[in-house]
């Protein structure tokens, strides 16, 4: 794959003039979150009075509205639940069709006629809370953080995002910033900032691999190093595949010793949370020592159980080997083998787990990176592009659209514009046409997905291009051109080419595609792919029928009186019989009953024909009659 062509960053603005005001580095997570600041090429994430990066992405609200972010809603979580809320990162960009609940907490439908969106609300602390209200509050917390640190106002960020986020969850996250009060000045990549941190750009030339294994998520991504600039060139991951499916292993077999003594398990949504943060205590402490105890105290009675890492290893090992298998599809997805890869960088706190390491370093045949701390590193590496970009750098980060963009056509099948994993920023544009005569609009349907018909896909927008001049079926010349830019935001336009009639839409999602929906429907794609092929043959012979039977209709409405009685007979009764095979699955069934049909109607075509001439010839002199025959 190429190096695309490097366009001007366009939406970065250039610094004012005398302005001091610095750019924080915020890495959003779902589990964490932290904020960075690189000054004169010396970065550092801000800490706590205690020392610690790591923000708790948890949220309550008080009665009176107020909210508290990070420990303290953790520490409040157990005992109230409704006011608390967690991995809100997992509803950006997604509506309420997408959910009906988060973490226990009911998510409410926003009340009718509210316009904008569709966007989930949750019911939280005796309100319903947008996930961009909500990520707001954690932001606010993170920009009082560096506004303590630095002693100055901060009021411009770098966020980084998960590479397949798509446009809603993208957009929610620069809204959030925005009513937080910070400007974003790009969404970037997770994976990207962690290379940065690690200064691959100025490392060799080559392909990286960043690992990211945080609390809820598995993400793995393919960066290509050239000349400076990185290119994601692929990703994958599994959005409910993380750190606490390892407490939850640990917990359940604790849980199973429980019973197998004779004592009573986990009664209660207390217990079994507080099996899972013991489970957690362990695991963490496993990574350091080499053996621990886990104590489980449940309402009926305290117990304690002795875990090694070997057993731990055991436990989580069908886990581990989830995310090599991932690792290894997306590797083959680019025509890559782990020996091309140059670097592989760990992020995400359950890459410590020393499990974890060992597979990846198996994998590819080298040790991982780890020498920054996997918790902090995409908010270090966003924090240096933060003064990358306010100092005016031009370094331009390359990414890839993480599913298919395209066209629904006729029949349902989907046309795609811009393929799954393409660099952007990129604009690449498809002709259509219209498929009857004197069509005087055309509607487009913009999705997203993998599979072949547009109703397993995503839909992005609709719109109409209207005023097209009569035609034939066919003549019309419509270019449709998506528009990725570099914070992976698609616009669509579309122009008829002989006219120049032209429509645009910046494609403002319909709140929005969920983590595990993106990742659903790659699987699928990949698992249907045969059904699918199936299905677009079937379309494609239904759409091709239908365009004969249309052309048959309008050919019998001004010549029919060139067939006999009996040849009319035989013709509507081909046609019906047609009609009678589209309507059922048989597609072999509709091509022979078409091609019948076809056959039929030759003699009309050349009667038709014939009449056509004649009907042109008519009224001409007999000098204009032999310069035509001639
Ligand atoms: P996210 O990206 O989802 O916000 P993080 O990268 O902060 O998450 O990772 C959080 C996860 O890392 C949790 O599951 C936590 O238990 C795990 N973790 C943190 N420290 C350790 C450790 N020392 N050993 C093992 N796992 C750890
Ligand atoms: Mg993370």
């Amino acid at each position: 794959m190429t190096l695309l062509e490097i366009h001007e960053p366009g939406e970065t603005p250039l610094p004012h003039a005398g302005e001091e005001t610095p750019a924080i580095g915020v890495d959003l997570g779902t589990t964490n979150s932290v904020v960075a600041v690189a000054r004169d090429g010396k970065v550092e994430a801000l800490r706590d009075d205690h020392g610690k990066a790591l923000v708790p992405s948890v949220v309550y609200y008080a009665s009176d509205g107020a909210a508290a972010v990070g420990s303290a809603a953790q520490a409040r979580q157990a005992a109230e639940p409704d006011r608390t809320v967690s991995s809100i990162k997992r509803l950006m960009g997604r509506g309420v069709a997408d959910v009906t609940e988060v973490g226990g907490i009911r998510a409410d439908e926003v009340e009718p006629g509210s316009g904008v969106t569709d966007m989930v609300r949750l019911r939280v602390g005796g309100r319903a809370r947008t996930p961009v209200e909500i990520s707001a509050d954690i932001l606010r917390t993170l920009r009082a953080r560096a506004e303590a640190a630095l002693g100055k106002t901060v009021e411009r960020a770098v966020v980084t995002v998960p590479a397949y986020f798509d446009d809603a969850a993208r957009t929610a996250t620069r809204d959030a910033a925005r009513l937080a009060g910070l400007e974003v000045l790009r969404l970037v990549n997770e994976p990207t900032a962690a290379a940065l941190a690690y200064g691959l750009d100025k490392a060799v030339e080559g392909i990286y691999a960043v690992y990211d294994l945080g609390g809820g998520t598995f993400d793995f991504s393919l960066l290509r190093l050239e000349k400076g600039v990185f290119q994601v060139l692929a990703t994958g991951g599994d959005a409910a595949l993380g750190g606490d499916d390892f407490d939850h292993a640990l917990a359940e077999r604790a849980l199973a010793e429980r019973t197998a003594r004779g004592l009573p398990g986990a009664a209660s949504a207390g217990d079994a949370k507080s099996a899972l943060l013991a489970g957690r205590q362990a695991k963490e402490a496993l990574t350091a020592a080499e053996r621990t105890e886990l104590t489980l105290a449940l309402d009926g009675g305290t117990s304690v159980h002795a875990i090694d890492r070997p057993a731990f290893d055991g436990l989580v090992a069908p886990l581990v080997e989830r995310t090599i298998a991932i690792c290894a599809r997306v590797l083959a997805d680019a025509a890559l083998d782990p020996v091309d890869v140059n670097g592989v960088v760990l992020v995400g706190g359950s890459t410590r787990v020393p499990l974890v390491r060992q597979r990846v370093a198996v994998l590819f045949g080298k040790p991982p990176l780890a020498d920054i701390d996997p918790d902090e590193v995409v908010a270090l590496g966003a924090a240096l592009q933060a003064e990358a970009l306010t100092a005016g750098s031009d370094t331009l980060l390359l990414d890839v659209t993480p599913l298919s963009l395209g066209i629904e056509t006729m029949g349902g099948i989907v046309e795609k514009v811009i393929p799954r994993n393409t660099p952007i920023p990129v604009s690449l544009a498809q002709e259509f046409t219209t498929y009857q005569d004197g069509q005087g609009a055309m509607a487009l349907h913009v999705v997203q997905g993998e599979r072949e018909m547009a109703a397993d896909c995503r839909s992005l927008a609709r719109f109409e291009l209207q005023g097209i001049p009569p035609m034939a079926a066919g003549a019309a010349r419509i270019r449709v051109t998506f528009t990725v830019d570099a914070d992976g935001l698609l616009t669509v336009a579309a122009q008829e080419k002989t006219t120049g009639v032209a429509q645009r839409v910046e494609v403002k999602p319909t709140y929005g595609i969920s983590e595990e929906d993106m990742a659903r429907m790659l699987y699928d794609s990949l698992e249907h792919a045969e059904d699918d092929m199936e299905g677009r043959l079937l379309v494609e012979a239904r759409v091709e029928a239908e365009r004969l039977l249309l052309a048959l209709d309008a050919a019998l409405a001004v010549d029919a009186d060139l067939l006999d009685g009996a040849e009319r007979t035989d013709l509507d009764a081909d046609a019906s019989r047609l009609r009678a095979a589209m309507a059922d699955t048989d597609r072999e069934a509709i091509n022979a009953a078409a091609q019948a049909l076809e056959a039929r109607s030759k003699t009309f075509a050349e009667r038709r024909m014939d009449r056509g001439v004649r009907k042109a010839l008519s009224g001409l002199s007999l000098d204009q009659l032999e310069s035509k025959v001639g």
